[in-house]
């Protein structure tokens, strides 16, 4: 039998509550449990696949294909797990699978509510997570703040669990803000005593409270938290801000995060292993050399829309010794201005996108890396845009482009061979994990070292073979095919010291102590090691 941690937030959003529960998860998993994630978003889109990353961060892929929140790329690279699209729920899915039954007549005429159709869906997703992954312990973050009208009914689903199931099967976490005021020169701790009145007034009563704050939270805070939100005093938890987020699970071993959670659910469980952690925090605290990587893209204002490439970016300098300095350029801005915001940099990165915005300036990145010989990696839309510009720079076809963006007299970006019409945004991507043949005598298969890699993808168009001899001929080398050799997976470039493009999104399998093999070989290749 699985037991729950759900884990609610107070305050404000933005609090870092995923990182506590890929956090919290990571100490468990070192304590030889076994764990899985679960992320309940109160929002009634189906997933954030259409969702703009300027909002909601990137659109996270797990293997199966799911479009998932951004957190879950958080659970897989602290817990080093593969989680699966059960894992992220939306409001939006629930009432969907609910009104599908309502108009099959499932319901016999009875009256749909929120209680009990609702929260019995969210509850049974919560149990088919448990079921599926035979996990000791789920953890479930509830997205959103407590307190807003759309999480209530997720708040009333695991309030009832805790009634349904063993007293000790469920243990509520509470993230809550203790701002510092600067003119009082004092940690506030009643914004939170108000986010636990709020949470109690549904039923809920944490059991373990985590305090972020910019200051130290002392001993006394501590107590008061204690005594006017009536939890243990060891069970407040403080989780001050930190040069890197890698270092947060150290810091709740520190404050007996994980024996606390255990204790409370009755769980006994081996001593937590962090050695390679240790290891990993030890080494980002002494990066010695620092390289500068320009990512160009459209959504830079906002960089959680790449966290997974700039993660992936990190943990490859992590291994190297080497900070890696991330300089976020606005696509648009190569457009209007010229190459001047690529000038000092070490490695040019184009990421995945969507749309016609900004991808000239894309495809000058691409452009400039290749004519400057300066390690370049393009994902997805980044090689797509990279074929573009070699196919019109050096195989000299003019006018080539992608579908994508309307026609075009050399679609060397297509749809790929037998693919349905595009109706709709949602439903026509190749989503998830497929496999790839790596080709020999490439910079792909010195990266990676084997044949047959699996990666995920999240795209819509392909290389068009009709135009593949023309651009191998002016010196483009396929790197990586589906397995059928049907599909260009991987371009690289043969008169060039790096330029590898990926259809797919390699960031999605990168993990802080295990480096993606196509990162570590391009921040390597900038360093000269390779
Ligand atoms: N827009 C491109 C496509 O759909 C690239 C997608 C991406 O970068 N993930 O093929």
């Amino acid at each position: 039998m699985s037991k729950f941690v759900f884990v609610t937030g107070g305050v404000v959003s933005s609090l870092g509550k995923g990182i506590t529960v890929a956090s919290l998860g990571m100490l468990l998993k070192s304590r030889g449990l076994k764990v899985s994630v679960l992320k309940l978003d109160p929002y009634l889109n189906m997933d954030p696949g259409n969702m703009s990353p300027l909002q909601h961060g990137e659109v996270f892929v797990t293997e199966d294909g799911g479009q998932c929140d951004l957190d879950l790329g958080h659970y897989e690279r602290f817990i080093d797990t593969n989680l699966t699209k059960k894992s992220n729920v939306s409001t939006g899915q629930i009432y969907w699978s609910i009104l599908s039954q309502e108009r099959r007549g499932e319901f016999n005429g009875g009256t749909v509510q929120v209680i009990p159709h609702v929260t019995n869906d969210i509850k049974s997703r919560i149990h088919a997570v448990a079921e599926d992954s035979g996990a000791d312990v789920i953890l479930v973050e509830i997205g959103g703040t407590v307190g807003d009208i759309e999480s209530l009914p997720f708040l009333e689903a695991i309030r009832q669990m805790r009634n349904e199931l063993e007293r000790d099967s469920c243990l509520y976490v509470h993230v809550t803000l203790i701002p510092y005021i600067a003119a009082a020169q004092e940690l506030k701790t009643k914004p939170t005593q108000h986010s636990v009145k709020e949470l109690r007034s549904i039923g809920i009563r944490p059991d373990v409270i985590v305090c972020r704050s910019e200051q130290e939270v002392t001993a006394d805070l501590r107590s008061k938290i204690a005594l006017f939100c009536d939890i243990d005093e060891e069970a407040v938890i403080p989780n001050t801000d930190v040069g890197s987020i890698y270092e947060v699970p150290l810091c709740f071993a520190e404050t007996r995060l994980d024996e606390i959670v255990l204790e409370k659910l009755n769980l006994t469980a081996g001593e937590a292993d962090l050695q390679q952690w240790s290891d990993l925090v030890a080494s980002i605290k002494g990066l010695k050399r620092s390289i500068r990587i320009g990512i160009v893209g459209k959504y830079v204002t906002l960089p959680d829309s790449y966290l997974s490439v700039a993660e992936s970016l990190r943990h490859a300098g992590f291994s190297q010794g080497t900070q890696v300095e991330l300089r976020w350029i606005e696509a648009e801005d190569l457009e209007k201005g010229g190459y001047g915001p690529l000038h000092d940099l070490d490695g040019i990165l184009v990421p995945g996108g969507f749309g016609s915005r900004g991808v000239e300036g894309k495809i000058m990145a691409a452009k400039y890396a290749r004519e400057n010989k300066i390690p370049y990696f393009g994902i997805s839309l980044g090689m797509q845009c990279a074929v573009i510009e070699f196919a019109r720079n050096v195989a000299k076809l003019e006018n080539a482009g992608s579908v994508e963006f309307g026609p075009v007299q050399h679609p060397v970006i297509s749809f790929r061979p037998g693919q349905p019409e595009i109706t709709g945004l949602g439903g026509t991507m190749r989503l998830g994990a497929y496999p790839c043949q790596i080709q020999a005598g490439t910079l792909s298969m010195e990266a990676y070292g084997e044949t047959l890699v699996q990666e995920r993808h999240r795209h819509r168009y392909e290389l068009n073979h009709d135009y593949l001899d023309v651009l191998v001929k002016a010196g483009m080398r396929v790197a990586g095919t589906s397995p059928d050799g049907e599909l260009t997976e991987i371009i690289e470039l043969t008169d060039h010291p790096w330029f590898v493009g990926t259809l797919f999104q390699p960031e999605f399998k990168s993990r802080p102590t295990k480096p993606h093999p196509l990162f570590a070989h391009f921040v390597a290749a900038i360093l000269g090691t390779c």
